[in-house]
């Protein structure tokens, strides 16, 4: 059996655990071996559909230390004006270069794809077997860094949670593009940001939106992907998003209040306005794709689907027809499925979460860079605070509430703060650094921003006793 030595054996070469090694590469002499099941670096999109795409701006995604795009604004289609979104394969590839360039030049990584993490014992010794010749690798490490806590499950590889019948036409939306002949209809499975895609994909191939049936067990409040742009022409958006953000929460009489003042100011978004949201995934859309979307009308609300039969789906509440020649697109899986939080330092062990909310790139390049300049574990933990994954509506006081303590925490450390202004990551920091004095508008909005975040802080503790009392 081969037996290695390292600093960090890092489980999971996804978006985290390579925004994670990167800035231990960059800000360390440690070593690394990461082991991942998968061929490549990039972990799920190496299985995501064809015509995925980021649903936040390139600017801000991959690792600390390599640009992923050229930072172009998108002109035409439903991202027209706002920044580009890499595509699944330009992600996929940039995670490559990133191995290949920069990782396995340094001398210091060891990569593994093709393997299976077997676990790890008390002694500090971790196995792995390759999945294509079996044979087995100990590994004595000083830490452990499980990147694969957060379970993202994609519907490729997920099982659905319903039944379906043998003759039924059914397909993970990945197999979209292979449709050789055209279906009588379509019936989406899912409301979140796959189903959003796979409508959005329909419509732009002609299909009749009368022709899709939207199985939508709960709507979405959605996140204005024009709010989320890192660059300083979109100052006025981002920053005043922000603001308007807190002065909603701050004002607010309750928590319903606050969600109508959230939406009334442009924060979050619906499609169909005539129904209340229950869910908040942290899903990104712009108005355009809005737009499109409420072309299709026929929206079934009746719960979940338990069962498809050939002439029916059954649901919580209640059965729709089906037919043979429907087309049934699942897109059920939960992006992230595992919404169990733990400290992030334990011992030897590093469990990167979310540390901001919607990012998990920066979070995992923070945590490192914590794990990189700090000794005391219980200085690290305050300063990684977990950021609950959002699902129900409520769930965006948690989470908001957990990210602002951080963002005060940060703002208290002097060489955090610089930290972050230089991380490519945080686009926002800069964005708030960049205006001067003399810019008498933008000055404004960053008052109001200041001036609204201990009244928003204290508003989300209050409804948050309320919602738990
Ligand atoms: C369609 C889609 C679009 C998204 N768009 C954005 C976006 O625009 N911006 C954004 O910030 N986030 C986005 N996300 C969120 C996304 O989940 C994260 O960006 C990120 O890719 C998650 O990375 P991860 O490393 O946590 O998980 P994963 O990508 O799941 O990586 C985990 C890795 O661990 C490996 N692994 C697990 N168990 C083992 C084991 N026992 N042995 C060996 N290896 C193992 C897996 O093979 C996998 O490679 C999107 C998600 C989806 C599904």
């Amino acid at each position: 059996m081969t037996e290695l030595q390292t600093d960090y054996l890092i489980i999971g070469t996804g978006a985290m655990g390579m925004a994670f090694a990167d800035v231990v590469l960059s800000e360390t002499d440690a070593t690394m071996v990461l082991v991942d099941r998968y061929a490549k670096p990039g972990g799920h999109w190496n299985v995501a559909y064809p015509f995925v795409r980021l649903h936040q701006p390139s600017a801000f995604y991959g690792v600390s230390s390599r640009e992923l795009g050229t930072g172009q604004i998108e002109v035409g289609g439903l991202n027209d004006g706002l920044g580009e979104l890499a595509s699944g394969a330009e992600v996929s590839a940039y995670f490559d270069a990133v191995i290949r360039q920069q990782f396995l030049p340094s001398g210091r990584v060891n990569y593994f794809p093709m393997s299976n993490f077997d676990g790890a014992s008390d002694d500090n010794v971790g196995t792995f077997t390759s999945l294509i010749n079996g044979k087995t690798t100990r590994v004595k490490y000083k830490k452990l860094v499980d990147c694969t806590h957060l379970k993202t499950s994609v519907p490729s590889t997920h099982t659905p949670n319903f039944t379906v019948a043998d003759d039924v036409r059914f397909m993970p939306l990945n197999d979209l593009p292979k449709i050789s002949e055209p279906p009588e209809g379509f019936v989406v499975i899912g409301a979140g940001k796959t189903g959003i895609d796979v409508c959005l994909w329909l419509l732009e191939h002609g299909v009749d939106p009368d022709d899709i049936r939207w199985i939508m067990p709960r709507d979405a409040w959605l996140i204005d992907r024009k709010n989320t742009q890192p660059t300083i022409e979109f100052f006025g958006d981002t920053m005043e998003a922000q603001a308007a953000q807190f002065e909603s929460i701050a004002s607010a009489d309750s928590i319903e209040d606050m969600f109508d003042k959230l939406e009334a100011c442009g924060y979050f978004l619906r499609i169909y306005k005539d129904t209340r949201p229950q869910m908040f995934h942290g899903a990104t859309i712009s108005q355009a794709e809005v737009a499109q979307l409420r072309r299709i009308k026929n929206v079934v609300r009746l719960g979940r689907v338990s069962a498809i039969e050939r002439d029916k789906i059954a649901l919580d509440r209640g059965d729709i027809p089906t037919t043979p020649k429907t087309l049934h697109i699942d897109c059920s899986a939960r992006a992230i499925a595992n919404v169990e939080l733990k400290p992030i330092f334990q011992g030897d062990l590093i469990t990167p979460q979310m540390v901001r909310s919607y990012q998990p790139v920066f979070s995992a390049a923070f945590i490192a860079h914590i794990e990189a300049t700090r000794e005391d574990e219980a200085e690290k933990n305050r300063l990684c605070g977990v950021v609950p994954l959002p699902n129900h509506d409520t769930d965006y006081l948690r989470f908001t509430a957990a990210f602002m303590m951080n963002q005060y925490n940060w703002g208290q450390d002097k060489e955090i703060r610089s930290w972050l202004l230089e991380n490519r990551l945080d686009g926002f920091s800069k964005l708030a650094k960049s205006i001067t004095k003399d810019d008498t508008e933008k000055m404004a909005i960053m008052e109001r921003l200041r001036a609204n975040s201990f009244p928003a802080m204290a508003k989300l503790q209050g409804f948050l006793a309320q919602l738990d009392g």
